[in-house]
């Protein structure tokens, strides 16, 4: 499984940068899990091969180009573009996003070859398939409906905790795999900021230590995301020194295998 960290921020000569504003993985070149990035950095290729988009809450980092990346290929959509989310998050998406007033109802909308996007309800109590992958979707702790996710493809398996804090059936879960490849989970806040982390329901380094102690697998990549650029430098440093083996940031841009 190859997995990319899209990048959200370039600098002044177009070359993309560390910093991650917003979020977008992509999977084997054709899965996004949320779309903050995706309609910013995508390849030309990329962007034909892409038409499963797995959106794991609501919040603005998470969504923010999904309505121009719809838009960008509105007219030579030959398939919609299929959204996956919960029933309440596509709810969300309905009346706060795609409410006519903020951007069109395109899953009201067609082009010359049909509809042009699609929702597909994710289930939280069974695992379901998206394009070639078996995802299994986990509630986690956020201050709206969001889910974790556990991604896999033969024997492999990665596992994505979103934005959350302390939460219990997403580890639950994790832990019930008999292989875990790669973790890829939130860093958000440095430790000075807790009382931000806590009432926003996200991560500081400490707190996320405490958090990996109930994870019964071991060797697996543990892969720092979503730490809020202001403080990128002092969450790496606290990161290094919970000494956790084979803890390291993702790197925006990269492409990873497992
Ligand atoms: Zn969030
Ligand atoms: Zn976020």
């Amino acid at each position: 499984m190859r997995i990319q960290l899209l990048p959200s921020s370039f600098d002044a000569n177009g070359h993309a940068t560390l910093e991650q504003r917003l979020t977008c993985f992509l999977i084997d070149a054709r899965v996004a899990v949320d779309a903050g990035s995706i309609a910013i950095a995508l390849t030309p290729q990329e962007r034909l091969d892409v038409r499963d988009i797995i959106v794991t809450h609501p919040h603005m980092d998470h969504i923010a180009s999904l309505p121009i990346f719809i838009d960008d290929l509105y007219a030579t959509l030959k398939e919609p573009m299929r959204v996956h989310a919960t029933p309440e998050v596509i709810e969300l998406l309905e009346k706060d996003v795609f409410n006519w007033n903020v951007y069109p109802r395109f899953s009201e909308l067609q082009n010359d070859y049909g509809p042009v996007m699609e929702y597909i309800p994710i289930p939280v109590d069974r695992p379901f398939k998206v394009a070639h992958l078996t995802v299994q979707a986990i509630p986690v702790n956020h201050i709206v409906p969001t889910i974790g996710l556990i991604v896999s493809h033969n024997q492999t398996s990665v596992a994505f905790s979103s934005d959350t804090a302390e939460t219990e059936a997403f580890w639950k879960a994790v832990n019930s795999k008999r292989q875990l490849d790669a973790l890829l989970i939130e860093a958000s806040f440095p430790n000075e900021m807790a009382k931000l982390a806590a009432v926003s329901r996200h991560f500081t380094p400490a707190s996320l230590g405490q958090e990996l102690t109930k994870l019964t697998h071991n060797g697996m990549d543990i892969l720092a995301v979503h730490l809020k650029p202001m403080y990128r430098q002092t969450i790496i440093n606290q990161l290094a020194d919970l000494q956790i083996p084979k803890l390291a940031v993702m790197e925006p841009g990269r492409t990873y295998s497992w």
